[in-house]
């Protein structure tokens, strides 16, 4: 599934074709949603932007499409008058007299009030934006101290959208190696300082993902591995998807678990568990 990241790209990638472009025409596939079709055709679109892992597209009428890609939606965007060749199921299409922006296979769209957003079922109850600039650590810091957080563990926790907004698995992963704690562990079991460092990470972390297109290593050794002409899937992350291979701290070998039923990536000696404070690794 697409994390924050991706789809903000997204979201930018749509926005540079779709705002305030006249638009030939908006179709959904859904019957329930046809009604629309007219409205948003003779509106103008101002925005589109994300809101964790959530699209929305929004029209100056005072409407705005909600769409949530989950694990099979899918935009391609064409000239006008190109239909991409893709045995996907049809859900919306936007068409400018230059662009033709379509999704696919989405399994939820919904057409709301832009001044009713935030009374939407999954909206309401996502948690601040990691990519938002208005989400300032110290606030995710503050956050991972209450009550209904500090007892979860960070496996779990990094994935509740409701904590924070678009994290994923390989986003999880790799916040986690990053600022060196097991995922077993609790906001709870970790020092002021260690509260600090991983507040600061998971807003760090996500927002160069945004920045590379989903590179989560750490831009110099991205530059080091890169010189000795190391693939994209080589250097990309500093954990994720590495099993087997070097810890880039240690040397230790990068193990696979599943937590939450996803894969997770880490480093024993660079991420100890619980049993830490009593001076042993688990
Ligand atoms: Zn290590």
């Amino acid at each position: 599934m697409p994390e924050g990241p991706e789809v903000k790209r997204l979201a930018q990638r749509l926005g540079k074709v779709l705002v305030g472009k006249p638009l030939s025409s908006v179709a959904f596939s859904y019957k329930t949603l046809g009604s629309y079709d007219q409205e948003l055709s003779s509106s103008e679109i101002e925005l589109v932007d994300s809101r964790g892992k959530a699209l929305l597209i929004r029209f100056e009428c005072g409407k705005t499409i909600y769409s949530h890609n989950q694990l099979y939606g899918k935009w391609i965007v064409t000239r006008a008058g190109v239909e991409p060749k893709t045995g996907r199921t049809k859900r919306l299409v936007i068409r400018t007299p230059q662009h033709r922006a379509a999704l696919y296979s989405a399994s939820e769209i919904e057409v709301l009030d832009t001044s009713a957003l935030l009374d939407h079922s999954f909206l309401r109850k996502l948690g601040p934006d990691a990519l938002s600039e208005e989400t300032h650590w110290r606030e995710v810091a503050a956050r991972l101290m209450e009550s209904n957080f500090k007892n979860r563990s960070l496996g779990a926790l990094l994935l509740d959208q409701s904590f924070v907004a678009g994290l994923g698995n390989y986003l999880r992963t790799e916040i986690l190696h990053e600022s060196c704690l097991h995922p077993d562990l609790r906001p709870k079991d970790l020092s002021q300082r260690e509260i600090g460092k991983l507040a600061r990470t998971i807003l760090e972390i996500t927002r160069l993902a945004l920045k590379t297109a989903g590179v989560t290593n750490k831009p110099s050794r991205v530059k080091r591995l890169k010189r000795v002409g190391a693939t994209r899937s080589r250097y990309r992350f500093s954990a994720f998807a590495r099993e087997g291979q070097a810890c880039y701290r240690c040397e230790e070998k990068i193990e696979r678990l599943s937590v939450n039923s996803r894969r997770l990536y880490l480093c024993r000696i660079c991420q100890p568990g619980r049993s830490r404070n009593a001076g042993g690794h688990s």
